[in-house]
């Protein structure tokens, strides 16, 4: 989607500080970090949230979760959050499918 912003990182448009890319997906730090570690793993194809999972693209999101695992190990984190907010309530602000992983700190719950 042309005006996407995560699809313009995606695509190399706006820049950000990579972790991890290959033809599927990019993981790449956030600009506001909420924990010591914090990475957002996207999809390069623009689906809007985790609300439009379906037949046609669960084998793309089982990707992100394989290469959200693997970051993980490498980055020697054995405990850690993973979050997608969807729709407005729940603090979603970027309308393109991320997973937040958020690592490092104490994490509380239920999250606020
Ligand atoms: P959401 O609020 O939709 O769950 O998560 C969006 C995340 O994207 C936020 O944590 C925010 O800090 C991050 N973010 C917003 N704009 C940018 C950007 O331009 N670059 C990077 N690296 N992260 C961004
Ligand atoms: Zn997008």
């Amino acid at each position: 989607m042309s005006d996407c912003l995560f699809c313009k990182i995606a695509a190399g448009e706006i820049p950000s500080r990579k972790l991890y890319e290959d033809d599927l997906c990019l993981a790449f730090y956030d600009i506001e970090p909420q924990a010591p570690v914090h990475f957002l793993v996207i999809p390069k194809q623009h689906i809007a949230s985790a609300a439009e999972v379906d037949a046609g693209n669960s084998a793309l999101v089982a990707h992100l979760f394989e290469v959200i695992a693997k970051l993980a190990k490498e980055q020697g984190i054995g405990s850690f959050r993973v979050v997608s907010n969807v729709g407005e309530q729940a603090g979603q602000s970027v309308p393109h499918l991320h997973f937040h992983v958020l690592a490092g700190r104490d994490m509380t719950w239920p999250p606020g």
